[in-house]
């Protein structure tokens, strides 16, 4: 393995920013229960409202509205658990936690782009009931594809005015400028340890006046809205990595330039090289290709020797290895799904990553490629 490791899976997880680290040191030295009405729990509180105004600034948002969980999950879990029994449509390239959570949901299809076919969702918004809640995505996390969610939330409402909508945010906030308002929509998901922030932080952001989805009982932490004590060190570290993500926006669409730089490596190494969402609006950070003749998993492992860490476009669960239900969704052939891999970049990444990858890629390749 090479001296040097290089972390190329920021959409798995991003690491610490050094600020939500050195705060979250010091809190963690604290004590203090932040419903405790003491000087310790008014610390801890204090602590829960800075962070409270952070996340709200990123979402565009006043600070009421954002309601702190133990991450995305949870906040998908709360809204799409409300609307359980009722008709509810989601976009068929959701993550787990929006799937798993409605079951019964009617798929939207995307298109070979893998973005959401808005010929096709009207088509279901004019079929049948009118649904009490669509949610779709901002933008992917296999293929970074940005989803035109302030379209459908409008065609949604205008459609049926009385319908909910929500959008999972997690790839996209710190990524691309999110204004909550103005994109008509009622919830939207966010995680911390996608942005710089730790794992098991997220929020739950409710529009003014829409109905409370709460999932856990049992206090009244978050105004009643999600009880359980507040991780007090993961929210504000979420609030830190939140604040810094807002100031670098603009600095994060520079890495689109090395995005760049490493799709025409690969397509310059294997010009049969696919990229998934090419064609669509992307995340600057974000590349799904799959490479001819290459098995996901025995690429990521031969990768990981050469000391790169990327993804498979796949999930494995209980032993199977599964087919992208994102590269499905897209019309992308189970055979050439066996060959997705994600290169996720982050403000961390240089160009002499890029090329370390390139040169262990091509390595990688001509190795596979020469087994019989
Ligand atoms: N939604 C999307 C699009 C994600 O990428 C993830 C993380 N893989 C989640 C939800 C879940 O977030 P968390 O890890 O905070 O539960």
């Amino acid at each position: 393995m090479s001296d040097r490791h290089i972390y190329l899976d920021y959409n798995a997880t991003a690491p610490l920013a050094a600020e939500a680290r050195a705060l979250m040191q010091d809190i963690l030295a604290e004590t203090g229960n932040a419903s405790s009405l003491h000087g310790f729990g008014r610390a801890a509180r204090s602590r829960v409202e800075t962070a409270r105004e952070q996340v709200a600034a990123l979402a565009g948002v006043q600070a009421p509205q954002v309601v702190f969980t133990s991450g995305a999950t949870e906040a998908n879990n709360m809204v799409l658990q409300a609307f359980r029994g009722q008709r509810i449509l989601v976009s068929a390239i959701e993550h787990p936690s929006v799937l798993e959570a409605a079951p019964d949901a009617e798929l939207i299809p995307v298109t070979a782009d893998g973005v959401v076919d808005l010929a096709a969702y009207e088509a279901l918004l004019a079929a049948g009931p009118a649904p009490a809640l669509v949610s779709v995505m901002m933008v992917n996390n296999e293929t970074g594809a940005i989803q035109p969610i302030g379209k459908i939330a409008k065609l949604a409402k205008k459609a049926h005015p009385q319908v909910h909508v929500h959008s999972d945010a997690v790839q996209a906030a710190g990524r691309i400028p999110i204004d909550f308002g103005a994109l008509h929509l009622d919830y939207m998901s966010l995680s911390a340890h996608k942005m710089g922030g730790p794992q098991g932080a997220g929020a739950l952001i409710v529009a003014p006046g829409a109905r409370n989805p709460r999932l856990l009982f049992g206090g009244g932490q978050e105004k009643r809205q999600r009880a359980g004590t507040e991780n007090v060190a993961a929210i504000a570290g979420f609030g830190a990595a939140a604040e810094k993500a807002r100031e670098n926006l603009d600095e994060f669409q520079k890495i689109a330039t090395l995005r760049g730089a490493l799709e025409d490596g690969l397509r310059h190494m294997e010009p049969e090289t696919l990229i998934l969402s090419h064609g669509a609006p992307r995340v600057a950070n974000t590349t799904a290709v799959i490479l001819p003749g290459v098995r996901a998993q025995t690429f990521l492992i031969s990768m990981d020797l050469e000391g790169i860490a990327v993804s498979s476009g796949s999930a494995c669960s209980s032993g199977t290895v599964k087919p992208s239900h994102v590269g499905r969704a897209m019309g992308v052939p189970d055979a050439q799904l066996e060959g997705l891999i994600r290169v996720s970049l982050g403000p961390g990444t240089v160009r002499a990553d890029i090329d370390s990858f390139i040169a262990a890629c091509s390595k990688v390749m001509a190795r596979l490629n020469s087994r019989p």
